[in-house]
C-alpha cells in the first residue's frame, strides 16, 4: 500500500485475505518516505497470531508491504519469512516474493562467487542481492532481467513501491485504489476486504512504479507467450477473487459442469470435499438434477498439531479436518466431487470415511486433469513419484481409492471453463510441458560441482582462533 495514514493496519486486514495462500509465517514493513529508517515485523505462525496492536502501532509509516508464506524453495522457519529488507547503495529495500526462479541456483552460485553471504535459502533472497550489487543506470530493472521463472514482486524503497510480473504472467497481481492510495495485492479478495476499489490486473511483463507522481509502468523483459497458473482457477486462489477479470467461483462452477457432462453418474446426491470442491460440486448437481448436499463438515479451528507421525496420528489428521454427517449418504449412491488428487492418502480416507457411513456406491469426480508432473514455478507438489497419477493408471488409481467409479476433467474441458484460450495457461503440472525449460538436477549439479573445489579453510586449519575455547 502507497499513500495511506493506516498503511500498516489495511496490509494486515489484507493478509488476512490472503491467508489461504500462506500459514506458516506472515510479515509487513513499513516506511515513511526517504531517510526514515523502515519498521519491520515478522514471525511465524497465522496472520493473527503474529500481529498484536502494539505491533502494528509500531509499524508507522503511510506505506507498506506484507507477505504471508507458504515454502516451495527454502525451509519453514523465521530467517525465510518475507517480507525480506536489505540496506544496498541506493537506500534500504524490501521485498515480498511470489514464486519460484528456476535460475536461482546458479544465480545463487554466481552471487556468492562474487561475494554475496546469503542469510537464508530462500531464492526470493537473490532478488534481494540482485538489487545490491553497484548500481548501473537501471539497475533494478537490469537485476529484474537476471532472474528467471515465476515471480509476483512487490519491492518498496525510501521513494516508491514497485510491483513486479513476470513475462509469462504465472501467478497473480492485481492493483486497486483506496482513498487516494494505490495497493497492489496478490488477489481482488483483499481489496474487497479494505473497501478498495479494484483497477486492473498488472500484465505479464508489466513493472509499476507508484509514488508521490502517482504509477507508471515500465516493460523491462523481453515478451514471453502468457503461461498463468490454472491451479490458481482450479484450487488455489480464493472463490471471491478475480482473476483476468473472471471470477474464480464461476470458473469452477463451471469445471463442475464440464465434468458432469464428461462423466456423467447415476447417484442420489452429490456431495464436495471441502472447500475448494464446492463450487464444482455444485456445478456439477446443477448440470445432472442431482440433490447438493454438505456432508462433509470442515473444522475450520485446527492449527498445527504436533504429535508424532504414527498410523493412529495420520488418521486423526486427515478426520480432524472433516467429518461426515452420515445421514447425509447412508444407503446412498454418492458423488464426491474433489478438486485434485495429489497423492492420494487423503482422497482415499474420504472414501472410507463414506463406505464406514454406509454409502450404498461411491463415484470419485475430480475436477482438474490428473497430476502427473511436478511444479517448478510456485506450487509444492511433490515430487512425481510420489503422485499417484504418475505412478498409477485409471483403474489403479480407482482401485487404490476403493471408489466404484473415478472420472478426472481433461485439459481442454478445463481450459474451455476458464472461458479463455488454451495458450494463456501453464498446464504444465498436467501435460509435462514447460514454459520454462527446467533441469530439476541443477541443485545436485551445483552441489557436486561445489563438493570438487579446494578448501579454501583448509590451509587455516591450525592456525590460533581469535576465540579460543577455555581450557
Ligand atoms: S505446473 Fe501446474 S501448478 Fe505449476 S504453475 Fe504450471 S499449472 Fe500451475
Amino acid at each position: 500500500m502507497f499513500g495511506h495514514p493506516n498503511a500498516a493496519t489495511l496490509t494486515y486486514y489484507g493478509l488476512y485475505a490472503l491467508q489461504h495462500r500462506g500459514q506458516e509465517s506472515a510479515g509487513i514493513v513499513t516506511a515513511n518516505g526517504p531517510n526514515s529508517p523502515f519498521k519491520r515485523h515478522v514471525a511465524m505462525g497465522l496472520v493473527s497470531q503474529v500481529f498484536n496492536s502494539s505491533d502494528l502501532e509500531k509499524l508507522v509509516g503511510n506505506r507498506a508491504v506484507g507477505h504471508v508464506r507458504y515454502s516451495t524453495s527454502g525451509s519453514s522457519n523465521l530467517v525465510n519469512a518475507q517480507p525480506f529488507v536489505v540496506n544496498t547503495a541506493r537506500g534500504q529495500i524490501a521485498v515480498a516474493h511470489n514464486g519460484n526462479l528456476v535460475n536461482a541456483p546458479l544465480l545463487r552460485e554466481e552471487l556468492e562467487e562474487r561475494g554475496s553471504i546469503f542469510q537464508t535459502t530462500v531464492d526470493s533472497e537473490i532478488i534481494l542481492h540482485l538489487l545490491a550489487q553497484p548500481s548501473e543506470p537501471d539497475g533494478v530493472l537490469a537485476a529484474l532481467r537476471k532472474i528467471h521463472g515465476a515471480f509476483s514482486l512487490v519491492m518498496m524503497s525510501e521513494r516508491e513501491i514497485i510491483g513486479v510480473r513476470d513475462p509469462f504472467g504465472f501467478r497473480p497481481l492485481s492493483i486497486g485504489k483506496l482513498d487516494g492510495a494505490w495497493v497492489l495485492s496478490s488477489e481482488t479478495c483483499a481489496f474487497d476486504l479494505i473497501h478498495a476499489e479494484f483497477v486492473r490486473d498488472v500484465e505479464p511483463g508489466e513493472v509499476v512504479i507508484i509514488d508521490e507522481n502517482g504509477i507508471r509502468s515500465e516493460w523491462p523483459f523481453q515478451q514471453e507467450q502468457r503461461a498463468f497458473c490454472i491451479f490458481e482457477y482450479v484450487y488455489f486462489a480464493r472463490p471471491d477473487s478475480l482473476i483476468s477479470n473472471i471470477n474464480v467461483a464461476r470458473v469452477r462452477t463451471e469445471m463442475g459442469r464440464e465434468l458432469a457432462r464428461m462423466h456423467p453418474a447415476e447417484a442420489d446426491v452429490v456431495i464436495p470435499v471441502p472447500d475448494s470442491g464446492n463450487y464444482a460440486a455444485m456445478g456439477f448437481a446443477e448440470e445432472l438434477g442431482i440433490p447438493y448436499s454438505h456432508a462433509f463438515v470442515r473444522n475450520h479451528y485446527i492449527g498445527r498439531t504436533f504429535l508424532q507421525p504414527s498410523q493412529l496420528i495420520r488418521d486423526f489428521n486427515v478426520r480432524v479436518k472433516l467429518n461426515l454427517i452420515k445421514e447425509a449418504v447412508a444407503g446412498k449412491r454418492v458423488v464426491v466431487v474433489d478438486d485434485s488428487i495429489v497423492r492420494g492418502t487423503t482422497a482415499r480416507a474420504r472414501v472410507v470415511n463414506l463406505r464406514e457411513a454406509g454409502a450404498a456406491e461411491v463415484h470419485m469426480r475430480i475436477s482438474c486433469p490428473p497430476h502427473k508432473h511436478s511444479c517448478f514455478y510456485g506450487i509444492d507438489f511433490p515430487d512425481p513419484e510420489k503422485l499417484l497419477a504418475n505412478q498409477c493408471s485409471l483403474d489403479q488409481i480407482r482401485e487404490y481409492l476403493g471408489a466404484d467409479s473415478i472420472g478426472y476433467l481433461d485439459v481442454p474441458a478445463m481450459v474451455r471453463a476458464t472461458g479463455q484460450p488454451q495458450n494463456q495457461f501453464c498446464l504444465a503440472c498436467f501435460t509435462g510441458k514447460y514454459p520454462i525449460p527446467v533441469d530439476p538436477n541443477l541443485d545436485k549439479h551445483i552441489m557436486e560441482r561445489r563438493s570438487t573445489r579446494p578448501n579454501l579453510l583448509a590451509s587455516h586449519d591450525s592456525s590460533p582462533s581469535l576465540f579460543p575455547r577455555k581450557p
